[in-house]
């Protein structure tokens, strides 16, 4: 049926005028409620922090300024106890025992026979090994709320409901041990730095259109509120601290952060320092500490001051020097390619359990080769863009940061190669091809969660992710490609843009509809399968006859080679984007043929010349288009 309200003939005239009186007004009802006029909660977070490091327990006081923007009364709130993840019995514990692929870094391996049993790491953590986070004293304007520990969530039943538009201040105590390393945060970790401090706070739970998302830690990411953040850290003066914020008494703490010339003398008595940040417009705060950390400093682009915080290891120290000016190079190119990197400081830590993304920096290993850090680096770098700048929500879509920085990453590492390759993105493609093949692939609006095994997981983030975006620009034209990504970081940046919004720009940009394309693409496992079906003579031309075989449409770049050594390329448009994409290819003479519409499953269109002049046809000959059966995409004489 279509959209259209055909009321019955037998309902009288006034009938009618109520019904669609009330049709409409159910109409506008609907349009209220999605999101069309934007709003996004404020926090503003004050902690006050003391470190234990004999113990790797911390206590802390938390005063939350909280803006409700929102058109709800809030009556209740969430917190994310992350630490409590790290506990025998957890939801993330349960997880590890039960999928099919577990994190290699999450398990131990035991020989039996000839098979491995993996199990949690989580499983036999001892009361002094696990992670937690304790929360006392919660009050709301000083009256105390009813706060109840779930998991890893803390529920807090407000004293007073909050009003739109007004604010709130929470205040709260807490008490947290860092686990074990097991996953992103913990205490030393593999390669010996002795605090990883990541997701170890209490973190409010980011409420907006869709309503609450109190998500528990099971394994994937953030969504958090946009705030700023005032946090004080004392700890033992021998160790040095690096992440998220800009430290405000430098030159009481030095350790390579006092200013030029200044010569930081601690007081004879002092065991501790007391290190005060500052992160304007952020949605987290991560931090890592280590003794032995050496600390550069490097300028980067626009004055940016970019942080090296690693290991005293004379094995890896060479290593980290060459990555210093590649990754000024590489923040170089992507605010070329997205937009200016907006703080004035980012900091790459030696840290973690791989290799993560925070808010201003990254905690990652750093032992392994300069090659093997040349593609996590960057990596990181480039989620300070998609996830730490646009701040979609990684749970629910974590193809749109995942797979969004894997496309920079890939982009910026092909234009920095000595030998540039064709098609930087071929090897997400072949990985995408191999998950459609294992037929184990769930669309792209699965949770991050809820994925049957990590791999199907990660190869959906990330690689058909990124290849939203590179079969894009084969959809719309590179340059469109390359205007909607700055402009969608200039529209949504310190936002939380959807799926939608990343659509709606690209259709901003180009003209093209696309509402096929996010539906289609992300919203289904549906494919493209495009193939050459015949070439035939036909009184001194040939007739082509192409079809569609997946049920994913697709506009068709055609390239015909002919005996004589020339080449001419044709250009088939999707007729339900209404659009014609400038020619991709230039110096090749193009002929745009009548659209495709989607529901005939065949296509014919005639080539001037002889069958006997046709050396080879090829569909996409760019290898954009993510075409699951490559083999009918070419037709060839021998
Ligand atoms: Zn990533």
């Amino acid at each position: 049926m279509e959209g259209q309200f055909v009321l019955p003939f037998f309902i009288s005239y006034n009938m009618r005028k109520f019904l669609l009186l009330a049709l409409i007004s159910l109409n506008l009802g609907n349009l209220s409620a999605q999101n069309t006029t934007y709003w996004q909660q404020h926090a503003a977070y004050k902690m006050d922090v003391v470190m234990d490091v004999k113990n790797y327990q911390y206590k802390g006081k938390q005063e939350l300024g909280y803006t409700n923007n929102s058109p709800d009364t809030l009556r209740k709130v969430y917190y994310h106890l992350f630490n409590n993840a790290f506990q025998p019995g957890s939801e993330m514990d349960a997880r590890i025992q039960t999928i099919k692929d577990p994190d290699d870094r999450m398990v131990t391996k035991n020989k039996v026979g000839d098979r491995v049993i993996k199990e949690s790491r989580i499983k036999s953590l001892k009361p002094n090994e696990i992670g937690y986070l304790k929360i006392t004293n919660f009050k709301q304007d000083g009256i105390i709320a009813v706060a109840k520990t779930v998991g890893t969530i803390l529920e807090v039943s407000l004293a007073k409901p909050i009003p739109p538009n007004s604010n709130t201040t929470f205040t709260l105590d807490f008490d947290g041990q860092l686990p074990v390393q097991i996953r992103r945060s913990g205490r030393n970790n593999v390669e010996g730095i002795e605090l990883s401090m990541a997701q170890w706070f209490p973190k409010l739970a980011e409420f907006d259109f869709e309503g609450w998302h109190a998500d528990p830690y099971i394994a994937r990411e953030f969504h958090g509120v946009w705030g700023d953040f005032d946090v004080k850290i004392t700890i033992d003066k021998d160790y040095v601290l690096g992440g998220t914020g800009y430290l405000q008494n430098q030159n009481e703490i030095g350790h390579g952060y006092q200013d030029a010339g200044v010569v930081v003398i601690y007081p004879k008595k002092t065991k501790t320092l007391t290190w005060h940040f500052i992160a304007p417009m952020v949605h987290d705060f991560a931090w890592a500490a280590d003794k032995n950390y050496l600390h550069d400093v490097v300028k980067g682009p626009n004055d940016v001051d970019l942080h090296f915080l690693y290991k005293d290891n004379p094995k890896t120290i060479a290593n980290w020097k060459k990555l210093e000016p590649l990754m000024v190079r590489v923040m170089d190119f992507y605010n070329k390619k997205i937009g200016d990197y907006p703080y004035k400081q980012y900091s790459f830590i030696q840290a973690g359990d791989g290799a993560m993304e925070y808010a201003m920096c990254t905690l990652m290993l750093g032992n392994g080769t300069a090659e093997g850090m040349m593609t996590s680096a960057p990596h990181e770098l480039g989620h300070s863009w998609f996830q730490h700048v646009l701040a979609s929500n990684e749970s629910k879509h974590p193809w749109m940061d995942e797979g969004f920085t894997t496309y920079v990453e890939d982009f910026v590492l092909n234009e920095m190669a000595i030998t540039k390759a064709e098609n930087p993105f071929k090897a997400n493609y072949a990985a995408y091809y191999n998950l459609v093949e294992s037929g184990k692939e769930q669309p792209q609006t699965t949770h991050g969660d809820r994925y049957d095994e990590n791999r199907t997981y990660s190869t959906s983030s990330y690689v058909k992710g990124s290849i939203f975006l590179s079969q894009l620009g084969y959809v719309i034209g590179q340059d469109n490609l390359s205007k909607t990504i700055k402009r969608y970081y200039h529209d949504f940046k310190f936002k939380h843009p959807t799926p939608n919004d990343i659509k709606r720009t690209a259709e901003r940009v180009s003209g093209a509809n696309l509402d096929w394309y996010l539906t289609d693409w992300t919203q289904t496992t549906n494919t493209i399968d495009y193939g050459i079906k015949e070439v035939k003579d036909n009184s001194g031309k040939t007739l082509v006859t192409l079809e569609r075989i997946g049920r994913m449409p697709m506009p068709i770049d055609l390239k015909v080679e002919y005996t004589d050594g020339t080449t001419e390329s044709f250009y088939i448009p999707l007729r339900m984007m209404s659009f014609e994409k400038e020619n991709p290819n230039p110096e090749i003479k193009r002929t745009v043929l009548n659209d495709w519409a989607w529901a005939y499953p065949t296509y014919e269109f005639a080539i001037s010349k002889a069958k006997t002049m046709i050396k080879k046809i090829i569909i996409d000959p760019s290898g954009l288009m993510a075409d699951v059966k490559q083999a009918n995409n070419v037709y060839e004489i021998k």
